[in-house]
C-alpha cells in the first residue's frame, strides 16, 4: 500500500506480466482508490494488491519481528496491518473485489509456479467471488497441520496427515 513499500518490485512484475499475457487490461496503483491498490481491473470490478510480508506481518517464513527497535517495528507493522482492514472494508463498501497475491508465493522457499499463481489471478477475475489470498504453498500445509494439531487427539491427527 502506498508509502509503506515500493512500486514495481519484481513479484509484482511478475503477476502483471502473466496477467496481461492472458488478456485482461488493468491500470496502476490507482491513487483515487483506497489503499492504492497496484492492479485494477474496472471491467471484472476487481484489484489485486501484492502485498509484502514483511511490512503486512504476513504468517510465513518471509516475516520475522525484527530483533532490534523492536517497539517502533511494532507500532510501525501494526499501523499497516490497522489501515490493511481499513483498507479492504471501504473497498468492499465501494463494492470493489480484491485479491491478495502475498510475497511469499512469488518468492522464497514457499513460493508457487508463477503459472499457477496467474492461473488462479486469471479464474478469481472472471469469478463472482468477493475476496480471497494467495500464499505460499509451504506456509498453508504448515499452518493447516498446526491448525489441525490444536485439540486433536495424536491418532486421529496422524491418520488425518497419512490421507
Ligand atoms: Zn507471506
Amino acid at each position: 500500500m502506498s508509502g509503506i513499500r515500493s512500486k514495481n518490485t519484481i513479484p509484482e512484475m511478475m503477476v502483471r506480466k502473466g496477467v496481461h499475457a492472458r488478456g485482461f487490461r488493468f491500470r496502476l496503483h490507482v491513487s483515487g482508490l483506497p489503499g492504492k491498490p497496484d492492479l485494477v481491473f474496472p471491467k471484472y470490478r476487481a484489484v489485486i494488491f501484492i502485498h509484502g510480508c514483511f511490512w503486512h506481518a504476513h504468517e510465513c517464513a518471509l516475516f520475522k519481528w525484527p530483533a532490534t527497535r523492536t517497539d517502533f517495528w511494532k507500532e510501525k507493522i501494526g499501523k499497516n496491518r490497522f489501515r490493511d482492514l481499513v483498507v479492504m472494508d471501504e473497498l468492499a463498501r465501494q463494492g470493489w473485489r480484491v485479491l491478495l497475491v502475498w510475497e511469499c508465493a512469488l518468492k522464497g522457499k514457499e513460493r508457487r509456479p508463477i503459472d499457477e499463481i496467474v492461473d488462479s489471478c486469471a479464474e478469481w477475475l472472471l469469478s463472482s467471488s468477493t475476496k480471497r489470498e494467495i500464499r505460499g504453498q509451504h506456509a498453508t500445509i504448515d499452518s493447516a497441520i498446526t491448525h489441525a494439531k490444536q485439540g486433536m487427539p495424536d491418532d486421529v491427527l496422524e491418520s488425518t496427515l497419512r490421507k
